[in-house]
């Protein structure tokens, strides 16, 4: 097996085994809200976006969307305070 082929079969085993292998450290994503863009950052646990909501509460859909989407892969964002 050449080295190429071997690469690829390394690169799909580590897809595959995603929920495994594979935390994120830092991101930042463009979300396109329903009124405007919106963009959600993450570094090293700590959630942030640029939207009112998020500004007040700490969590916003934008944020919970990518929670969602990257499941183990990242840390929980805060969750709101009751009350
Ligand atoms: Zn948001």
């Amino acid at each position: 097996m050449d080295a190429i082929a071997s690469r690829i079969i390394k690169a799909r085993q580590y897809a595959a085994e995603r929920d495994k292998r594979l935390w994120f450290n830092t991101f930042k994503v463009k979300i396109q809200g329903e009124h405007s863009d919106h963009y959600v950052c993450y570094d090293q646990g700590a959630w942030d976006c640029d939207c009112e909501e998020f500004q007040r509460r700490s969590i916003c859909a934008h944020v919970m969307a990518m929670e969602e989407i990257l499941g183990e892969a990242v840390e929980p964002a805060m969750l709101p305070i009751p009350g």
